[in-house]
């Protein structure tokens, strides 16, 4: 963000403000922690805010400050059309383009309030302000980025700094991806001090396990990997009888991918789950195989290098499109 764009903003923050935050459709980790992390820091500013996401998301996300008055658009459409009508300005994060919102788009489309984007995925859109940096490991590490240009740093409590801490550990799963770097660190290490307790935010997301999800998981792998050893792939798909057989939770099956990948020799993995009447489909790569490429040319969406997402709307022509297309992003 320019420093001119930095001083409209700040001045513009300067006075109370009626400010809607969202982010991408099915929120994980940093989408939940950046937009609560922001929500509280603006709240203790003065400003009245409101976190609205597309939908819901999984019950190891609800420990976050500011959790109970999250609006879920599907669920309270009105409601949210109302607030998001009267608001000034709306921060858009952990998404590139406004598509990730779903069919809460066109509200904030029509909005007139200013849009900021801070978000750490390729290709952003143009919004009217753009905080933007495809190299962060996450939008958490964004927002304590943008609250040190914004010199309130101070504001960073414990609520604050366990949202935040929430977002960086998802998103670079639990500090091992590459996008990691030594300033990482440095914030992580500030956030300790305002006292995040790391393993009690641990155990909230990681270890709240049902039994089903273990055995979901236990399924897909003994049951549904499928190897490709020619072009170093992996995948896994599963079908709504066999979520329906698991009694399938929102969030039951995040990190399935992971496994795919974790095999010696794979490159490249792809989970595939239909959902809603959908294929939804995850993707994830090692060096410089960009899936991000591989979802944008052939399944509609995108994300990162390494992690992106797609959809289709037939499980069998998206598994067979992946193998057939799978070893030209592999050679590249
Ligand atoms: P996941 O596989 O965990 O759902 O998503 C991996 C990454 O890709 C995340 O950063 C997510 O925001 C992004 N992503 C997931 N689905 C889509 C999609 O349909 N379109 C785009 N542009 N990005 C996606
Ligand atoms: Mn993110």
């Amino acid at each position: 963000m320019k420093a001119e764009e930095l001083g409209q903003l700040k001045s513009f923050l300067s006075t109370p403000r009626r400010i809607v935050i969202t982010t991408h459709k099915g929120p994980d980790g940093d989408a939940m922690g950046s937009s609560l992390a922001l929500s509280s820091y603006l709240k203790l500013k003065g400003h009245e805010v409101t976190v609205i996401t597309p939908n819901n998301y999984p019950s190891f996300l609800t420990w976050m400050k500011g959790n109970d008055e999250v609006i879920e658009y599907c669920f309270h459409e009105e409601k949210a059309k109302k607030i998001t009508n009267k608001a000034e300005l709306i921060f858009c994060l952990d998404f590139n383009t406004l598509s990730r919102i779903d069919t809460f788009a066109p509200v904030v489309e029509s909005s007139n309030a200013l849009k900021v984007l801070i978000d750490h995925h390729q290709q952003p859109d143009t919004f009217d302000f753009n905080f933007s940096d495809t190299s962060a490991c996450s939008t958490a590490q964004l927002i304590y980025e943008f609250l040190e240009m914004l010199g309130d740093l101070d504001f960073i409590n414990q609520d604050i700094a366990e949202c935040l801490y929430a977002g960086i550990m998802t998103d670079t799963g639990n500090f091992r991806f590459n996008s990691v770097t030594s300033k990482t660190h440095q914030i992580v290490s500030v956030l300790l001090e305002k006292g995040v307790r790391n393993d009690w935010v641990y155990d909230k997301i990681h270890d709240n396990n049902s039994i089903n999800r273990i055995k979901l998981l236990g399924y897909c792998l003994n049951e549904k990997l499928e190897v490709l050893p020619a072009v170093n792939a992996a995948y896994i798909s599963l079908n709504a009888e066999e979520l329906k057989r698991f009694n399938f939770q929102k969030g039951d099956t995040e990190g399935v991918v992971n496994y795919a990948l974790s095999i010696k020799g794979v490159k490249v993995a792809a989970f595939f789950v239909e959902r809603d009447g959908i294929i939804k489909i995850s993707f994830r790569s090692k060096g410089d195989i960009s899936v991000n490429q591989l979802s944008r040319d052939h399944f509609g969406g995108g994300g990162h290098i390494n992690a992106a997402g797609g959809a289709s709307t037939d499980m069998n022509t998206a598994i067979q499109t992946f193998k057939k297309v799978i070893s030209n992003y592999i050679n590249n």
